[in-house]
Formats: structure tokens, C-alpha cells, sequence
């Protein structure tokens, strides 16, 4: 069965890593797609955000990466997809996605949505940390590690570390 993990990943967390590593398993195939949302302003484009995922799934062999815009169910059932799979870190996940699974089975006909519980040691990360702590949190200094390396791969790292460089 071809499964689809669709998110913003603005950039991707090992949350993100956890899940995929996992759904992976599950799945003939697992399709990766970025949303290209025209509502939300993302820190990164769609190509940073698909690079950086190619390279945090360079080692699990049945992942593709790519990207959509406009209506999800539109490209599951393009793609043959028929699983959607999406991460639950507590209980507010879980109102919002609840309403997902139940609009795009409404629209999406057959295709079904499957949550995969995060894992403890990921439970609290967010896309939206990962940026805060980019922004504010000392890089690695006096033989300590960057902070972000306990959230997001090295090169994400090293690429949200050079855009708040940049940005002064
Ligand atoms: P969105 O902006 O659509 O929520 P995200 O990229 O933040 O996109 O998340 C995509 C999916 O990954 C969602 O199902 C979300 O709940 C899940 N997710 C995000 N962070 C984690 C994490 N740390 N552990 C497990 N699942 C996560």
C-alpha cells in the first residue's frame, strides 16, 4: 500500500525522522509531501524543505520526497495513495486531526488516515520550537554542542543556523 505523509516541515524535526523511520515500515511506499500552502509564510521554500528532508531520509529505501499544493485528496488519489499518516503528540493534535481524517475520507472517498503515537523523546518538539531556538539559542560554543542538534539533523541545523545568520 502506498502511504503519504504531508506536512509543512518548515524545516523538518526528528520528530518528523521518527515518524517517517516508522511509517516506512508499514508502508509499500511512503510518499513525503510538502504542502505548499499560499496562506502560511514558511521560513524555508519548498525546495530548502524538500532538501533537507531528502537528506534526514537518505538511509530508508521506499521514501519519495515531493511536494502539492491545493487539495490533499486531489493527490492521494492522483498518486493511488490510500493511507494518510500523521503524527499525534497530545491531545490537541488529536482535535485538529480528527477533523482532517474525517474531511478528506468525506472527500477522498477510500483513503484513510492513520496516526502513529510520537515517540517520548520527541513528543515536545514542533517545527515551530526548532525555529525559536534557531533564532534565539546560542549556536555551539566552548565545547558545547549546538542545542539543536537533540531536535534536528545536522544539516538542518547548520542551515537554520546560516538563514538567522543572515537575517543579523
Ligand atoms: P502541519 O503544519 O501540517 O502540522 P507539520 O510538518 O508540523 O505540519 O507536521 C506534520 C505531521 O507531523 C503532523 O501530523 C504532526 O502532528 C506530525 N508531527 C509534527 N511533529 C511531530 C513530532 N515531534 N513527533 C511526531 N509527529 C509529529
Amino acid at each position: 500500500m502506498i502511504f503519504i505523509y504531508p506536512g509543512s516541515f518548515d524545516p523538518v524535526t526528528l520528530g518528523h525522522v521518527d515518524l517517517m523511520t516508522r511509517g516506512a515500515k508499514l508502508a509499500d511506499k511512503l510518499i513525503v509531501a510538502v504542502l505548499d500552502n499560499p496562506h502560511k509564510q514558511p521560513l524555508f521554500s519548498i525546495e530548502e524543505r524538500m532538501d533537507l528532508l531528502r537528506d534526514a531520509v537518505k538511509d530508508i529505501g521506499n521514501i519519495e520526497v515531493t511536494a502539492f499544493s491545493g487539495l490533499l485528496t486531489r493527490f492521494t488519489n492522483e498518486r493511488g495513495v490510500s493511507v494518510i499518516l500523521r503524527g499525534l503528540r497530545d491531545g490537541e493534535d488529536y482535535i485538529s486531526e480528527a477533523r482532517y481524517a474525517w474531511f478528506n475520507r468525506f472527500l477522498g472517498g477510500d483513503v484513510e488516515t492513520i496516526f502513529l503515537p510520537a515517540s517520548p523523546a520527541f513528543s515536545q518538539v514542533s517545527s515551530r520550537i526548532v525555529r525559536e531556538i534557531a533564532a534565539y539559542a546560542a549556536p555551539a560554543q566552548d565545547g558545547v554542542s549546538d542545542p539543536l542538534l537533540q531536535w534536528v539533523t545536522p544539516k538542518t541545523a547548520a542551515v537554520l543556523r546560516s538563514k538567522f545568520m543572515t537575517k543579523g
